[in-house]
């Protein structure tokens, strides 16, 4: 596999790059806006090739690209990439609207080529184990699920993220997208309807929410709550689902690795759930992604996934703007 690098981010250059090679998987080359940063950007991260034009990059002998640039551009350039037939990996939210979003899988779609989103959460063995717990119906029938997934967001990443609203700046975009993939790969099931509330405390200059609290209901019943922050750096993570028989509680689990504990509790007490897979959530990514190239399944998170985690996260802001329940077929 040969990678097409478009955008010279921190997400590629932290986590992207080193699954790449730790798959096996050639960084062919990186593509900035900006030919200096091209360069040195190549040259911190021993990347052969580098570009600032999107054709000279799609020129390139890749299979495929990885697209981490700011959330405003993944669309256009998902569009120019399926259209040179190269496959795709795209970071999350996929657009910032659903025409953008639907066009770029269409676009896939008509050039042959998988589209896949990087919600890397749902590919951890503690995640595909509690997908298991559900299917087996260690719970029963689930009535509530709760995440909890608040930071305190690290100092580098406080650009475009906290008050460019053009670059899709918010911790909805940010965070709220991964829980609704991490509630829907548990679930099985589709949001119907949100309500949620957001909140500036400060971080940003321009007034873009840091802070979120979601209901969502699913089609299949289960009532959701997320809980969403940039401010607050002591919590823990966790996700869990309670049912008729059975409660479960993962904490340390909505992270970029494979952390975390389960722990069931039913009418035989509480145990931990033994977790063997702690593969790096990347690399996993990575690998089935060239399976599904090589027409062996299917993405851990399929372009689909990406439209409708970040359909849930449009919907969530259109409730807290106007303070009322949005049913998710209106955004
Ligand atoms: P960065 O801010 O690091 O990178 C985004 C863009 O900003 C880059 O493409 C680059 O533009 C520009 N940029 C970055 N650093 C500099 C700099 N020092 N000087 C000038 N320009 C700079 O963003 P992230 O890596 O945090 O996020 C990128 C994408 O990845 C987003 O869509 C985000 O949602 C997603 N993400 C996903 C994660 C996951 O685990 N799935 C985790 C973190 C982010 P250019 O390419 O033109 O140089």
């Amino acid at each position: 596999m040969k990678w097409g690098l478009i955008g010279a981010s921190d997400i590629a250059a932290t986590r992207v790059i080193p699954a790449m090679r730790n798959a096996g998987h050639e960084v062919y080359g990186v593509m900035s806006s900006k030919k200096d940063r091209a360069k040195s950007y190549a040259a911190t991260n021993l990347i052969k090739h580098h570009t600032s034009e999107i054709e000279n990059l799609l020129s390139w002998p890749i299979d495929a690209v990885y697209i981490s640039t700011t959330n405003d551009l993944h669309a256009e350039q998902a569009v120019a990439a399926a259209n040179a037939g190269k496959h795709i990996l795209c970071e999350k939210p996929i657009a910032l609207n659903v025409s953008d979003g639907q066009r770029m899988i269409n676009e896939a779609k008509k050039n042959g080529v998988i589209f896949a989103t990087n919600h890397h959460i749902r590919t951890s063995g503690v995640h595909q184990k509690i997908r298991e717990i559900v299917e087996n119906k260690l719970l029963g029938d689930i009535y509530l699920a709760r995440i909890n997934h608040v930071v305190g967001l690290p100092e580098r990443l406080q650009g475009w993220r906290l008050d460019s609203a053009v670059q899709g700046a918010g911790v909805v975009l940010d965070i709220t997208v991964h829980n609704v993939d991490t509630l829907r790969a548990a679930l099985g099931s589709e949001i119907t309807s949100v309500i949620a509330y957001t909140s500036s405390n400060g971080l940003s200059q321009t007034g873009v929410e840091d802070t979120a609290n979601c209901t969502f209901l699913f089609a299949n019943g289960v009532i959701a709550n997320t809980s969403e922050s940039f401010a607050i750096p002591f919590s823990t993570t966790s996700f869990e689902l309670h049912g008729s028989h059975g409660s479960m509680v993962a904490t340390n689990v909505m992270t970029q690795d494979p952390t975390g504990e389960i722990v069931l509790t039913d009418s035989e007490g509480s145990r931990i759930i033994e977790v063997e897979d702690r593969d790096n959530l990347y690399v996993k990514t990575l690998l089935q992604f060239e399976k599904a190239i090589k027409g062996l399944g299917s993405p851990y998170a399929t372009g689909d996934d990406g439209f409708a985690a970040m359909q849930g996260a449009l919907a969530v802001l259109l409730s807290a703007k106007q303070r009322r329940v949005v049913q998710i077929d209106e955004v």
